[in-house]
């Protein structure tokens, strides 16, 4: 950390956070609950010495909350629902929203392009100097340049664009099987391949297929049992995170509704109409949603710091990179160690752990400001839950495990308790009790690629 020369001013430090999604938002409010009057909100002058001005940068002005964009995706939740405003969840720190484009490590700056429009002429990059960096700026879906096709024709659930994009395809593909004379073109028009089986392509896979079957029932030229999804994975079975008793139940209960699974099997090609399995089966599949994992960002990758083979930033156990006093990794894009004795030897990319660990690294800047010794994060993982559409779901929550319906309700109950605000969380909660009254619309909205990745 630098420290002011006697031949100038104190100055206050300068904390930037990148990424304001769930590590980074979460992070920045615990400083603001930790460093309290030290912080000062903008640019109001001052030159205490122990003042703090801490700064969130996000190329989006809110975070999606990720567990529910699968059921903003298919009309359960109003899509703005399944957001928090970064300005409103914050009180006292103060935000930017903007691209990171790079970080000087040596110069100790990054440099924004503020408004997040790369293409834009007047939009200008400016520098912005810490004395302390919080990098957070989340993972980006893996898509391989080694199968033909995929960049080209599947669509992939990172963001609430794209969730809704996905809608509206599945509404245009029901529209246009309705109108179809020939019987084999219509139930080619419905068959849709999700690839990767570990929680969002399970989710998909579940809820996408309740949502078109029921949507079906209102074209008279359609049946539900026309909508054919295929759920394709490279293991021995769905949900791995989960005990293997859960993941067999989900795996029971979705065939049960009809829902084609591949274990031990994976993509080699994906064409506009169908998919080529390593095994060298072609299935028919007018939409192919690719959810088979992620990767670092951009950002993360440009950076000179230690990282792992799989190009996450390898961190010290109280959330600083290898070797860096001042840079902090938290969330997807860290390999920050696990304790002793948990499942896995770092943190899982998820939502509990990106929050905990934003408040922990919190923590730690906070005692290496009053120049206390940090300490190693400490988190044991609560359990995990999965909707799988239908009402039903599977949960393990701290060695109990539920199935079908409880745990659907558990999901839901868990997020409501979780959602920030009480606003949102009565918001939330009036969709979903509609949801089980009304039937869901089905009309598009047709708002694609407003929000950048
Ligand atoms: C569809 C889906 C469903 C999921 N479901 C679950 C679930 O049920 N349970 C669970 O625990 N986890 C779930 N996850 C995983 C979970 O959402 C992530 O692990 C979590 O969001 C990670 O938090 P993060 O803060 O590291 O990244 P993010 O939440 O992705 O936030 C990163 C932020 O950084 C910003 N950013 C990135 N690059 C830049 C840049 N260069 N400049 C400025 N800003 C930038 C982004 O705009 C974003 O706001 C799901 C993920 C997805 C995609």
């Amino acid at each position: 950390m630098s420290t002011p020369s006697a031949h100038f001013p104190p100055r206050r430090t300068r904390i930037v956070i990148v990424g304001g999604g769930y590590a980074g938002a979460y992070c920045a409010r615990a400083l603001e609950r930790l460093l309290k009057r030290r912080l000062r909100r903008g640019s109001d002058g001052g030159a205490d010495a122990d003042g703090v001005d801490l700064l969130l940068i996000d190329r989006n002005n809110f975070f999606v909350i990720y567990p529910l964009l699968i059921e903003a995706g298919t009309g359960s939740l109003e899509p703005r629902h399944a957001v928090v405003s970064i300005r409103s969840f914050l009180k006292r720190a103060s935000f930017r929203m903007g691209d990171a484009t790079s970080i000087d490590l040596e110069r100790q700056l990054v440099r924004v392009r503020l408004g997040g429009f790369e293409s834009e002429p007047s939009s200008a990059e400016t520098e912005f100097e810490y004395d302390h960096l919080v990098l957070a700026p989340g993972s980006v879906t893996l898509r391989p340049h080694s199968i033909p096709g995929l960049r080209e024709h599947a669509l992939d659930v990172k963001g609430l664009s794209d969730a809704v994009a996905l809608r509206d395809r599945a509404i245009r593909m029901l529209e246009f099987a309705d109108a179809c004379a020939d019987p084999a073109r219509r139930a080619a028009t419905l068959q849709v391949a999700v690839v990767g089986a570990s929680f969002t392509g399970a989710e998909v896979a579940g809820e996408f297929d309740d949502f078109m079957k029921r949507a079906a029932r209102r074209y008279p030229n359609l049946r539900p049992s026309d909508v054919r999804i295929t759920l394709i994975e490279r293991s021995d079975r769905i949900l791995r995170a989960l005990p293997e008793r859960l993941s067999r139940y989900a795996e029971r209960s979705m065939r049960k509704r009809g829902i084609d699974i591949r274990l031990n099997e994976s993509v080699r090609e994906i064409g506009d109409d169908h998919v080529v399995l390593a095994s060298g089966e072609r299935l028919a599949a007018r939409t192919t949603i690719w959810c088979a994992g992620v990767a670092p960002p951009p950002l993360v990758e440009r950076l000179a710091l230690p990282k792992d083979e799989r190009g996450y930033l390898v961190c010290e156990a109280d959330g600083r990179v290898r070797g860096f006093e001042n840079v902090w990794a938290i969330g997807d894009c860290a390999a920050n160690p696990a304790p002793p004795g948990s499942d896995t030897p770092i943190y899982p990319s998820t939502a509990q752990h990106a929050i905990r660990e934003g408040e922990m690294a919190a923590a730690n800047l906070a005692r290496v400001l009053r120049g206390e010794p940090t300490l190693a994060m400490d988190y044991r993982t609560k359990g995990s839950a999965a909707a799988l559409g239908c009402r039903t779901g599977v949960a393990e929550v701290m060695g109990v495990t539920l199935s079908g319906f409880p745990a659907w309700w558990f999901w839901r109950t868990l997020y409501l308790l979780k959602m920030p605000g009480l606003a949102r969380k009565v918001r939330v909660a009036t969709d979903w009790t509609l949801d089980l009254f009304f039937p869901r619309d089905d009309v598009q909205l047709g708002v694609h690629g407003g929000e950048r990745r």
